[in-house]
């Protein structure tokens, strides 16, 4: 093998985060008696969550205000009445409990144990992708999972990897360690910033307007087994 280390990618690389987001928001507007066209709602409560998504990157707001901040504003702009605080406790509550998998993902790591050490590297609050890695089954095949909250780094910063090499007691220039994720802004970049090569997940073909290259594209994740 070309490789001795993986790191991947969770979200929208191994597990399915634009389905659990979506069950999960249906379930919790149910809960809370929120009726009416859930999928506009959804579309809506997007464009919030993300503008606050991009203002706590670039530190203008942060995490726990920005957690109940998106749930307050989706219900100013569609005129809706419910308390934002529960529906925050009830999305992180049915978040991790709604996991689907990426398509061939089992498969893969199943391949690979054994064979590689794979590792998961992760943007996200801790005590969610915990549970969501318990709950995919996938838990069994990963030797390590970084999570940027619990390290006080998010990828792209090459921080967040000198902490994984760090925990996995290896060296930060390890040429023979792939990067796998869907996100060039931050998986690729964060591979391209600690100099290892990467593996752009891009099932739905989106052209890049980036100027940030990936080493190699796949569109199915078990392509990635022809890369090694
Ligand atoms: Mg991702």
């Amino acid at each position: 093998m070309k490789y001795d280390l993986l790191l991947f990618d969770a979200d929208d690389t191994l597990l399915d985060f634009k389905r659990s987001e979506d069950v999960s928001f249906q379930i919790i507007l149910a809960k809370n008696g929120i009726v009416g066209d859930v999928k506009a709602f959804h579309e809506s409560y997007k464009v919030i969550n993300d503008l606050l998504w991009s203002q706590h990157a670039e530190g203008l707001v942060s995490k726990d205000f920005l957690k109940v901040e998106r749930f307050r504003k989706f219900l100013e702009v569609n005129n809706l009445e419910a308390d934002p605080n529960q529906l925050c406790d009830d999305y992180l509550d049915t978040l991790p409990s709604q996991v689907f998998l990426i398509e061939g993902a089992v498969e893969l790591l199943k391949t690979l144990h054994g064979k590689i050490p794979l590792v998961i590297v992760t943007n996200g609050i801790g005590v969610v992708q915990h549970k969501r890695l318990l709950n995919s089954g996938l838990k069994p095949y990963i030797e390590l999972m970084v999570i940027s909250e619990e390290c006080g780094f998010s990828k792209p910063d090459r921080r967040i990897f000198d902490y994984t090499f760090e925990i996995l007691n290896r060296s930060h220039l390890s040429s023979r360690t792939l990067m796998i994720g869907d996100k060039l802004e931050t998986d690729i970049l964060g591979a391209k910033n600690i100099e290892i090569d990467s593996c752009w997940f891009n099932p739905d073909k989106t052209s890049n307007v980036t100027t940030i290259s990936p080493t190699y594209e796949i569109q199915n994740i078990l392509e990635l087994l022809r890369i090694l």
